[in-house]
C-alpha cells in the first residue's frame, strides 16, 4: 500500500490568497495510486448497498467512473447549469460569496433508489449538502458519501445531516 498523501500537492494561496489548495493532478498521473484511491473510496459503500453512484462536477467525475465500475452500479452526473440536455432539475445553493447551482436529468434516478455521493474534496460541505438535496428532490435517497480528501478543520461533515461520510485522506 502506497501512502497516497505523496500524490497530493499542496498549493498555498490558490485560487485566492489564504486558500491551501489540495491538487490531485499528481495522483491522476499515477495509475497505481489512482487505482488505490478508487478502491479506498469505494469502501464508502454503506451496508445495504446502493443503486446508483452520483458524482459531482467536475473532479467528482474522475473518481465516480471508477467507483461505479468497481461497485457494478450505474453512474449519474450532477452538472453545472446548462450542460445537460432534456428535462432537468436544478438546485441552487449559497457559496461564501454568491451562489452556484447543480443540475441532474429528471429521469436519471429512480424513486426510493439508494445513492452514494462522490466528490474529490469535502471542504465546508456546501457542495455535498446541495447534491444531497437535489437527489432527495428527485425522490431518491442519499444514503452515504465518499471523498478522497476531508478538510477536517472546516467541519463539513456536520452539514451532511445524517448521511454517512467516508474519507480516505484527512487533513
Ligand atoms: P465545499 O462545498 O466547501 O465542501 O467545497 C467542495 C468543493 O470545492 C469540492 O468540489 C472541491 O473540488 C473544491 N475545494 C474546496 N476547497 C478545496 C481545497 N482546499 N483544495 C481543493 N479543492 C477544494
Amino acid at each position: 500500500m502506497t501512502d497516497l498523501r505523496q500524490y497530493i500537492r499542496d498549493v498555498p494561496d490558490f485560487p485566492e490568497s489564504g486558500i491551501l489548495f489540495r491538487d490531485i493532478m499528481p495522483l491522476l498521473a499515477n495509475h497505481q495510486a489512482m487505482d488505490q484511491a478508487i478502491q479506498a473510496m469505494a469502501m464508502g459503500v454503506p451496508p445495504g448497498g446502493i443503486d446508483h453512484v452520483v458524482a459531482i462536477e467536475s473532479r467528482g467525475f474522475l473518481f465516480g467512473v471508477g467507483i461505479a465500475q468497481r461497485l457494478e452500479r450505474g453512474l449519474v452526473l450532477l452538472r453545472k447549469p446548462g450542460k445537460l440536455p432534456g428535462n432537468v432539475r436544478r438546485h441552487q445553493y449559497a457559496l461564501e460569496y454568491g451562489s452556484d447551482s447543480l443540475e441532474v436529468q429528471a429521469d436519471a434516478l429512480r424513486r426510493g433508489g439508494r445513492v452514494l455521493l462522490v466528490d474529490d474534496v469535502l471542504a465546508t460541505g456546501g457542495t455535498l449538502a446541495a447534491a444531497a438535496r437535489l437527489v432527495r428532490e428527485c425522490g431518491a435517497e442519499p444514503v452515504a458519501s465518499t471523498v478522497l480528501i476531508e478538510l477536517e478543520a472546516l467541519n463539513g461533515r456536520e452539514r451532511l445531516d445524517g448521511i454517512s461520510l467516508h474519507s480516505v485522506l484527512r487533513y
